[in-house]
């Protein structure tokens, strides 16, 4: 993320600046001030080397820009960019705008674009604004536009050319692991489909990347001009030849099935009553529709689209800003959602919405919107109902099915940015009782929040088997039909209806006979997946009878029953930080309690692991203040902010532990990478438990308290910190990222932060054993437990425990109980003399298929 800097002579000048700045972007860009000197007589001036530390604090390869007040200001701001290594000089930029305003136009554009061009001509422009509402003449608004992409001709131009062959080639997901590399990079790149003949795109522009309608088996050229030319092109390259960290085997896809809709005994046939739509998730539901409408954005008098607000701005500056900040918040609510979703559906689903932000950040339609308010003089309703209409009517033109559909996308989000830029409520869908969800349509943002407890099934009129939408819905497990004929929409609240997702066919008004022949399907699919649930209910245990506790990971009182029916025999991980997502404050000590006790309830005395709050790194929790970091992932996160702020972790702990009185509660501290740090943890929750006991409150005395094992320093040191604990849980998510030195979240380096590779196995056996000869168990929480490839591995590892996302226990029980231990250990012993992980999956294939 681009940095600021305010140099100033003086420091309380510079600081109120930085509040103002800071309050328009909610603490979202990294700004240091470098100002005043250190002579308490004297306090104006400035000092090189507090700018050059000011600089080094907010540096990112994005960029610095550096805006300075008058005079020394300057001469020291260039002074200290001697300071810095020459390769690092390039990037910092002293810009000559006026110091209040640019710097508070700077900071709005920066949490908006990592183009540092851009950032510096809207500074420049700062003026502007005020020059035209005093009504001066604002010829220079030319300052303001620049009118061609700047290109970046430092350095040379390389080109590529190379085949897709991931199985959906550039659609939405990996288009956006395309576009956010190719954007990491200081090079202009450009990406043109040969196979269809197309022209050059940019390859930071989301829309123009999906437009090209790369599909498996295209040749596309790559050119990359500027100083890291070729480095963007090798990892362009990586990220396509390893085809985006897909699995190239194509997942079972409902389909249309016409023998089962009218041949099979079972099947009802009453097509006066029914309607016909495309099959979109399995699964059959009877119940009473609702109708489902998102609130109508309202526009103050009016409240249709169709009468969007359309006038004319003065100060466009103003009005451009009012559209970033719109931009902005948007942005905040879809990351929330994204983290949601990945909880919830996992990763993969999950990734659609990272699209979404892409979308938010694509140059070219930002740059189309810039250039209207501040040419037509437009508002920024009507410039962004505009933009968004041509990104649309672009991708209709497209004659390509799939691409169609990214229709829904650009509308969904299209649409939460006029929302914000109304102050409309995002509509939540509130349903009062179980019933199946009727509408028109439903944007992939709606679907990932619906509960599966009460919306039993979905019938939509638009939509195909491939949207978003449909994708969504079946990780959420809810029968669904897409593209069903208008009469639908028709339907009073209440009407009963039985849908079979598998065919995509409704029933309104179902009469005896189809409800017989549904109920029939329903109960023969329930058998199903009740055999393997009743599996799932046994305790995981191998062919030789060596029993291993199967727990889930969880973060809400929904999993946590979802976790039970599925077969957890606990739950491993209790995430916290969920309960301090989507609100103003911290939960209190009551609103704690409350959930825990809830949870532990479902649970019935089964173990329930609580960590405590795992903030920072990739959760951002605002009101906290964590604040922006350099390398989040390695700063203030975890055990390492609740030690410096005991008052959260106290009232946490104290939740904790009136909730454990007669249930089965331990406390688990996460990124504990000292013992120091252990022993920290433990005085403030003895100091807790006295508090108690002093007021007579009850807990569990005998509570177990453990950590995780997820920074290599633990390994390292893990018979020293096993004398603090009673268990051990490794988490390998974290970990993987720590070993391997590759950001978790960073789509290039996926495939180096993989679990499975003996770097991370031998780690994860060092822990075992240390943890088993200081007399403890160790269990593991990491994703890796769901990768059916992972459980023979897991078990010859000799761990105690594994906790896993609830959908996957019952494939993990089933496999474990084909083998053996001593199968388990073999296979073990191979995959820790391999060099790689994909090597390690090939044994483990390999050694499944002899068994
Ligand atoms: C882990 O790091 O493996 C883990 C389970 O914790 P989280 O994913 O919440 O960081
Ligand atoms: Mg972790």
């Amino acid at each position: 993320m681009i940095g600021i800097v305010i140099v100033s002579h003086s420091r309380r000048l510079a600081e109120g600046v930085r509040e103002l700045a800071l309050q328009m972007v909610q603490g979202h860009v990294p700004i240091a001030v470098a100002a005043g000197i250190d002579d308490p007589v004297n306090p104006l001036g400035t000092d090189a080397m507090q700018v050059y530390e000011a600089i080094a604090s907010v540096y990112s390869d994005d960029g610095v820009l550096v805006l300075m007040d008058l005079g020394s200001a300057l001469m020291s701001a260039e002074m200290a960019l001697e300071f810095l290594p020459s390769e690092h000089q390039q990037h910092i930029h002293l810009c000559a705008a006026p110091l209040v305003e640019g710097a508070i136009t700077a900071v709005v554009a920066a949490a908006s674009t990592n183009d540092i061009q851009r950032v510096i001509t809207e500074a420049q422009g700062a003026l502007v604004a005020k020059a035209t509402q005093l009504g001066l003449d604002d010829s220079h608004l030319s300052l303001v536009m620049s009118e061609e992409p700047i290109i970046n001709d430092k350095g040379h131009t390389s080109q590529i050319s190379l085949a897709v062959s991931n199985r959906f080639g550039l659609h939405a997901r990996p288009a956006a692991q395309f576009v956010s590399c190719a954007a990491r990079f200081q090079s202009q790149i450009q990406v043109r489909n040969v196979t269809k003949g197309s022209d050059f795109v940019r390859a930071d522009s989301i829309n123009q990347v999906a437009m090209l309608g790369v599909r498996q088996g295209d040749e596309i050229v790559i050119t990359a001009t500027g100083p890291d030319a070729d480095v963007a092109l090798a990892a362009l390259q990586t990220l396509i030849t390893t085809n985006f960290g897909e699995d190239n085997t194509p997942p079972p896809t409902p389909r249309r099935d016409e023998s089962r809709l009218y041949i099979t005994p079972h099947s009802p046939h009453t097509p006066s009553t029914s309607l016909q739509g495309i099959p979109a998730s399995p699964g059959v539901a009877i119940a009473p529709c609702f109708r489902y409408r998102q609130t109508p954005i309202s526009w103050g008098q009016t409240t249709s689209i169709e009468q969007l607000p359309h006038y004319h701005v003065d100060n466009t500056h103003q009005e451009w800003q009012r559209l970033q900040s719109a931009l902005y918040t948007a942005q905040q609510e879809i990351q929330t959602l994204l983290s949601h979703s990945s909880i919830q559906i996992g990763d993969a689903e999950a990734a659609i919405f990272d699209a979404h932000l892409l979308f938010l950040a694509d140059p070219t339609l930002l740059e189309a919107a810039q250039q209207r308010i501040f040419t037509q003089h437009l508002n920024s309703e009507a410039v962004w109902q505009g933009v968004i209409n041509e990104v649309a009517s672009n991708y209709h033109r497209l004659d390509d099915p799939y691409l169609q559909e990214r229709i829904a996308d650009v509308v969904d989000v299209g649409q939460r940015v006029l929302r914000v830029l109304s102050g409309t409520p995002m509509t939540i869908v509130d349903v009062s009782q179980p019933g199946i969800l009727v509408a028109a349509d439903l944007t992939p943002s709606d679907t990932a929040s619906l509960d599966p407890t009460s919306v039993l099934g979905i019938c939509i009129t638009a939509g195909s088997a491939t949207s978003h939408t449909a994708i969504l819905a079946r990780s959420l497990g809810i029968p669904a039909i897409v593209g069903l004929p208008p009469e639908i929409l028709q339907l009073t609240d209440g009407t009963q209806l039985a849908i079979d997702g598998e065919t995509g066919r409704v029933w309104v008004e179902p009469e005896a006979e189809v409800l017989v022949a549904l109920r029939t399907k329903r109960d023969a699919q329930h058998a199903t997946q009740q055999q393997a649930i009743t599996i799932a209910h046994q305790p995981g245990m191998t062919r030789d009878r060596h029993q291993i506790n199967v727990f889930a990971n969880v973060s809400s009182i929904n999993d946590t029953q979802q976790a039970v029916n599925l077969g957890a025999e606990g739950v491993g991980l209790l995430r916290t930080e969920f309960l301090y997502l989507n609100r103003p404050t911290a939960p209190t000590e009551e609103q704690q309690l409350e959930v825990y006790q809830a949870i532990a309830q479902i649970l019935d005395h089964r173990p329930l692991i609580i960590r405590t709050l795992d903030v920072g790194g990739d959760k951002s929790i605002p009101y906290l203040g964590v604040g922006l970091e350099a390398n989040p992932f390695l700063g203030w996160r975890g055990i390492r902010f609740c030690l410096d702020r005991p008052e959260v972790l106290k009232t946490q702990l104290r939740a904790i532990l009136r909730a454990s009185f007669r249930q089965q509660i331990k406390i688990m501290f996460p990124m504990i990478a000292t013992v120091d740090e252990i022993q920290a943890a433990k005085a403030i929750l003895a100091e807790v438990q006295g508090e108690l006991r002093q007021a007579g409150v009850p807990f569990d005395e005998a509570m177990q308290i453990g950590i995780m094992i997820e920074v290599p320093s633990a390994v390292t040191i893990a018979e020293q910190l096993a004398r603090e604990v009673d268990f051990f849980s490794i988490g390998t998510n974290d970990l993987s990222q720590y070993i391997m030195a590759a950001d978790r979240t960073n789509p290039k380096v996926a495939n180096l932060a993989d679990a499975l590779h003996p770097a991370v196995l031998r780690m994860i056996q060092q822990t075992v054993e240390a943890g088993h000869a200081a007399g403890i168990w160790v269990g593991l929480c990491g994703e890796i437990a769901a990768d059916p490839l992972a459980a023979p591995i897991l078990l010859g590892l000799g761990l105690d425990e594994v906790s896993l996302n609830p959908q996957a226990i019952p494939a993990f029980k089933g496999a474990i109980a084909q083998l053996t231990m001593p199968q388990a250990q073999a296979i073990v012993t191979a995959a820790l003399q391999q060099d790689s992980a994909a090597k390690v999956r090939e044994i483990v294939n390999y050694d499944l298929h002899l068994i």
